[in-house]
């Protein structure tokens, strides 16, 4: 008998060389495999009739294999089917479809699932590669009779290869299910999954794989069934319940209570050189309410670039001071550190006081970094700057009273900080920034152990950057427009997607390639969207999709009908404008494959002026600030994505001169490409850009979760399910008040929130 803990291999029809296979895709236990969810269903309970399809409808068919044929056209193989039902017949057609040539026999039932296309030769319809599923190979199964046809089959993303096939997982998951049958435990307490009207946890597992009769087919295929719900509330519940928790545990330990009378107050004024924005007061007033609680503050501080949140920061730091502790604020690279250095001391040297400011970074050379240390350790230094070296060159403070870390949103990352705390003194107060524009009610939900602050307006008098759209047949204009630009005094950036050479070789490589992006949807839960893809080979130009699809519910395979767009890169086009277009600039070039020092030599030249164009990949992305680059061109800009785009054209406009950002573009753009190209020319608000990114790419690769080290959810999907994830949150809050339920369960839902964060979060502590 198997449990839902018994480990993969033990499962009839697995054993160990295919259990490994699965380990790989991190299936271990037998409840792993129940919780890979179909990413869309057949309906193969009420298939229909090939006398009764539309042209332009996506449909599911069962039919007779009637005869095959490949054909040897002068661009490719092409793998045609005749299938049948009665005496209505349809063709269905696979390009570079020579691997299909042995799979098929007339006679066979095969199931088809796929948009139905007119047909110019015949009078009937056809499908072009079709997913499909041979039913019945040799002697017919009883069991193809209660798995497979008759009802609504769900449909796999495969495990690996034609092997595990989403076919063999519907068996696996349907024998396992029959096995556990009425043995699979609820998780939550019962009044709680009665009080939200949420089916059980066994009748939500078999239900969500194998459909009861008649269910509707569009609230399946938007994973919105109470099965569905009861699923995704449960992993969304353990998430916010663990997050609810962290949250408590940080309230409860000490912090300092620091005070904010009238002289602090004055001294914050003292700093300041402009009139703050209604945005910076509501986010200062929120910060200095955290810092006069005795409880440590766990605070994001969310604002657009340019949005103003340095003197934000600086002045709680000077919060801190005044109250005779240290200040301590980390940046993520040498160059930001330096340039936040700097700005702290221009800043403060407007005060009357003579606040100590010191840099530590990792570049120093040890003498200075052990000298700083000693001030640092004995109370020499108020204010802090600097990089990770903070953490790892064992800095000891004297009195840290606050942290303040910069474009960083990692989870767990806040939790080192206790390591620069002396073990008889309070926690520091914590304030993490972030430029990364998050949709609010997803960072609320996300970042639940962390209270928000948002700056959600930009300081006046800024002149909105001039954004446009340019075919790169018309570059030479783009670089006239540089010259001419740079013959006015000021400066550029030309960023390029790649460093240089083939593509394969990239590890810069994160914008959302649009080869790639042609196959989407085999995610999980991802309805198929039939008119989006069609317009997308419209639009590129392509006549005919170049995705085969080797299996139904396999990933599609890639065969593309035409060579790749070869891709400029920053280091052929450094040496091709120095020669040609820009002859006689002064250009620089700047690369994630330079050291940290050479990128630290080139980044100075271009803050001095001494560099005109700084041609450059997307290492520039963050926070870099020179005030007088005016113009910023991206090449290749419908490869980029869009809060990449965002950040990049966030580099200039942050002086007083008017400043430009020109989009160079190929010859494919796809629809989702057109689209964020709009947008960018459209809008300058970040939030307004990351709505859109994250409705675009879904969380997560918006998130690049695993990069941000966002949670990755297997059932949940951020987008989709916000309203579940709300709804989680209340309850979990509400949970962790008062809790439901009998003793048994809630000893229960401590251990799987133990093991959920454990194995899912990576986080040891919850
Ligand atoms: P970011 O949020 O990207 O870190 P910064 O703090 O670097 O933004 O601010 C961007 C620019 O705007 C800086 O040059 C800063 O001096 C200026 N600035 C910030 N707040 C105001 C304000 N309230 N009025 C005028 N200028 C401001
Ligand atoms: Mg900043």
């Amino acid at each position: 008998m198997l449990e839902l803990g018994t480990e993969i291999q033990f499962v009839k029809g697995v054993g160990p060389r295919i259990a490994a296979q699965l380990q790989a895709k991190g299936i271990l236990v037998v409840e792993d495999l129940l919780l890979h969810l179909p990413f869309r269903y057949e309906d193969r309970e009420n298939p229909r009739a090939l006398i009764d399809l539309m042209p332009g409808e996506m449909a599911s068919v069962i039919a007779e294999v009637r005869g095959t044929v490949l054909l040897k056209t002068r661009s490719m193989p092409i793998f045609e089917m005749t299938v049948g039902q009665g005496t209505s017949s349809m063709k269905c057609m696979w390009f570079h479809g020579t691997y299909l040539k042995d799979r098929f026999r007339a006679g066979q039932t095969v199931a088809l699932f796929g948009k139905v296309e007119p047909s110019r030769s015949t009078k009937n319809f056809k499908m072009i590669q079709p997913q499909f599923e041979v039913l019945r190979e040799g002697l017919t199964d009883a069991e193809d009779g209660l798995i497979e046809v008759g009802r609504i089959t769900p449909v796999y993303e495969s495990l690996g290869g034609s092997q595990l096939s989403s076919r063999w997982i519907r068996r696996v998951i349907f024998h396992v299910l029959r096995d556990l049958e009425g043995r699979i435990p609820e998780t939550l307490p019962r009044v709680l999954v009665e009080r939200l009207g949420l089916p059980s946890r066994e009748e939500a597992l078999r239900l969500v794989h194998f459909p009861a009769s008649g269910t509707s087919m569009s609230t399946l295929q938007a994973a919105a069934t109470p099965a569905h719900r009861r699923l995704i509330f449960e992993e969304l519940f353990y998430l916010e319940l663990g997050l609810e928790l962290k949250r408590r545990k940080f309230h409860e330990r000490l912090g300092t209570g620091f005070v904010a009378d009238e002289r602090v107050r004055g001294a914050l004024r003292a700093i300041l050189p402009f009139h703050p924005t209604g945005a910076q007061k509501r986010a200062l007033g929120e910060i200095v309410g955290d810092m006069r609680e005795a409880r440590p503050m766990r605070r994001l501080l969310q604002g657009d670039v340019g949005s103003g949140k340095t003197i934000v920061a600086l002045q709680a730091m000077v919060i801190a001071i005044e109250n005779g502790y240290q200040a301590a604020l980390m940046a993520p690279t040498e160059i930001l550190a330096t340039q936040h250095y700097l700005a702290a001391r221009r800043l403060l040297e407007r005060s009357k006081k003579r606040y100590r400011v010191l840099l530590l970074t990792g570049s120093l050379d040890e003498d200075t970094k052990r000298v700083n240390r000693g001030k640092i350790y004995r109370g020499e230094a108020d204010l802090v700057i600097g990089t990770h070296a903070l953490i790892e060159e064992k800095v000891e403070f004297q009195k840290l009273g606050l942290v303040v870390v910069d474009e960083q949103h990692r989870f767990g990352v806040l939790q080192r900080f206790r390591l620069m705390k002396k073990p008889n003194q309070a926690e520091p107060d914590v304030l993490a920034m972030t430029a990364t524009p998050i949709p609010r009610t997803l960072a609320l939900s996300l970042y639940g152990d962390l209270d928000l602050s948002v700056i959600d307006e930009l300081p006046p008098g800024r002149t909105p950057i001039v954004t446009k759209q340019v075919p790169e047949e018309r570059a030479d204009e783009v670089w006239a427009f540089v010259r001419q630009q740079v013959g006015e005094g000021r400066q550029a950036y030309v960023v390029y997607p790649v460093i240089e050479g083939p593509k394969d070789d990239q590890p810069e490589l994160d914008f959302p390639n649009e080869d790639e992006e042609e196959t989407a949807g085999s995610s999980a839960a991802r309805v198929p969207r039939p008119g989006q893809d069609d317009n997308s080979k419209k639009k590129a130009g392509v006549k005919v999709s170049a995705k085969t699809t080797a299996k139904a519910g396999g990933r599609a395979k890639k065969a593309s009908l035409f060579p790749k767009t070869p891709l400029r890169s920053a280091t052929d086009m450094y040496e091709a404008l120095r020669m040609g277009a820009l002859e006689g600039l002064r250009l620089g070039l700047l690369h994630g494959r330079l050291s940290a020092d050479e990128k630290d030599v080139v980044m100075r030249r271009f803050q001095r002026g001494e560099i005109d164009v700084l041609i450059a990949t997307t290492v520039i992305e963050v926070g870099v600030d020179v005030p007088n680059a005016s113009v910023m061109v991206v090449e290749h800009a419908e490869r980029f994505g869009l809060a990449q785009l965002h950040q990049l054209r966030g580099r200039v406009g942050r002086g007083a001169a008017k400043s430009y950002c020109l989009l160079v573009t190929g010859k494919r753009i796809s629809p989702q490409g057109e689209e964020r190209l709009a947008a960018m020319v459209r809008t300058q608000d970040g939030f307004e850009l990351a709505e859109l990114d994250l409705q675009l790419r879904g969380p997560g690769e918006f998130f690049g979760t695993r990069q941000a080290g966002l949670p990755d959810f297997r059932v949940a999907n951020l987008l989709r399910d916000r309203e579940l994830l709300e709804l989680s949150k209340k309850v979990a809050a509400q949970f962790v008040k008062s809790p439901e339920g009998t003793e048994a369960e809630r000893a229960l839902v401590r251990r799987r929130l133990q093991e959920a964060w454990q194995r899912r979060y990576g986080l040891s502590e919850a």
